[in-house]
């Protein structure tokens, strides 16, 4: 067999960074969770020591949803809500604790935990618009609770609160920065073949996968391209492992000139690839399929001095005539190359071995 279902072998790799990302987000949301929940459960104790019964019962009934809402999170389908339901209100109590009466005189550094919470939980930007009103906000409340001796010492308590506030906000807006491009740029590389530069195999099969639930959606086909470049080995063996990459290159070019904007390559693995043709059935896909067929054939690579005559057999699969399911249409595509290569190569096949062109 020339083609191996990736189906059950990979999942998408960019899926993958994403499916990491969002379990490092839900247990780091239960991990802040639980441990502003633990916290609030010392002060609340403290608090009954000291004899404030309103304020203790008030922390006690937080620490239960905090807890409760760590123990939650992780199942959820919508992280979002949550988030700001833990922020807005963690936030203005952290607001509100600068000005009761007898407040700490050290209570204001807990301020400096929002930026970070906001850029952890939210990102850069969402990040940036809820922590800045409130430190801002926060500052106006520290000055009017405790208004600033002009003195140089009372200017060096200032200048500590406000410049630390300060470096933190741009410490961790440039962290979050540089991680985002990061992660990007990861994903970028995981949907990306690296040679040829179309989808990967993993990117292709998430891609086919969303199509096919779309088509059940409008009720429309899809045609599922195998393609594999025939006697490979040989053009290696004749002009070098170079000259093969660059005839895979060739090939994707050659491809995706011809292709419309709503149609997927990608590479399945060594010289076979994959194309899907969405809100196409089999009628309309073999005359394209076969002209792609053609343009490779007839346009040799230029490799220096030497032409390398390249020549590729396709295997066609109509979702859901083919198959219903991807490992279905895969097989139906594969069986259908497989007699391609046997009726002698350089052919498309579309309907059980029965439709040969050459
Ligand atoms: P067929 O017509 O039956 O498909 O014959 P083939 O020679 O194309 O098939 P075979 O599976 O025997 O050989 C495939 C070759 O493709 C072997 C492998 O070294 C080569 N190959 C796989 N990936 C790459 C790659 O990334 N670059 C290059 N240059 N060669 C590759
Ligand atoms: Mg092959
Ligand atoms: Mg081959």
């Amino acid at each position: 067999m020339f083609f191996r279902s990736p189906a059950n072998a990979g999942s998408d790799t960019g899926a993958a960074v994403d499916d990491l990302q969002d379990v490092g987000q839900r247990s780091l949301i239960r991990l802040i969770f639980a441990a502003t929940g633990l916290t609030l459960g010392v002060f609340c104790a403290l608090q009954f020591m000291a004899g404030n019964y309103l304020f203790a019962s008030f922390e006690l009934v937080c620490t239960g949803v905090l807890l409760w809402g760590a123990w939650r999170i992780v199942r959820v389908r919508n992280l979002l809500p949550w988030i700001y339901l833990y922020l807005l209100p963690t936030f203005s109590f952290l607001l509100y604790i600068i000005v009761i009466p007898n407040a700490s005189k050290t209570a204001f550094v807990w301020v400096y935990s929002i930026p970070v919470l906001s850029y952890l939980l939210l990102g850069r930007k969402r990040g940036s618009l809820i922590s800045l009103p409130f430190v801002l906000g926060a500052l106006g409340l520290y000055l009017y609770t405790y208004p600033v001796r002009l003195d140089a010492e009372g200017l060096i308590d200032l200048g500590n609160a406000v410049f630390c506030g300060v470096m933190i906000l741009v410490f961790v807006h440039l962290y979050e920065t540089r991680r985002a491009s990061a992660h990007q740029q990861l994903q970028r590389m995981a949907r990306t073949d690296a040679l040829t530069g179309v989808a990967s195999r993993g990117s292709f099969q998430q891609s086919l996968e969303q199509s096919i639930r779309e088509a059940q959606r409008n009720q429309s086909k899809l045609v599922l391209v195998i393609l594999d470049v025939d006697h490979f080995k040989t053009v290696n063996d004749q002009y070098g492992h170079d000259a093969g990459d660059q005839a895979l290159r060739h090939i994707c070019i050659t491809l995706s000139e011809r292709l419309r904007a709503s149609d997927t390559l990608g590479r399945l693995g060594g010289e076979e690839f994959g194309l899907l043709l969405r809100d196409t059935g089999h009628a309309a896909a073999e005359p394209l399929v076969d002209l792609l067929r053609e343009q490779i054939a007839s346009k040799p690579l230029i490799y220096g001095e030497q032409q390398i005559e390249l020549s590729v057999t396709l295997g066609l699969a109509e979702w859901p005539a083919d198959g219903q399911t991807v490992e279905q249409l895969y097989r139906c595509a594969d069986q259908r190359l497989y007699c391609g290569k046997q009726q002698g190569r350089n052919r498309t096949i579309s309907l059980s071995g029965a439709t040969a062109t050459t």
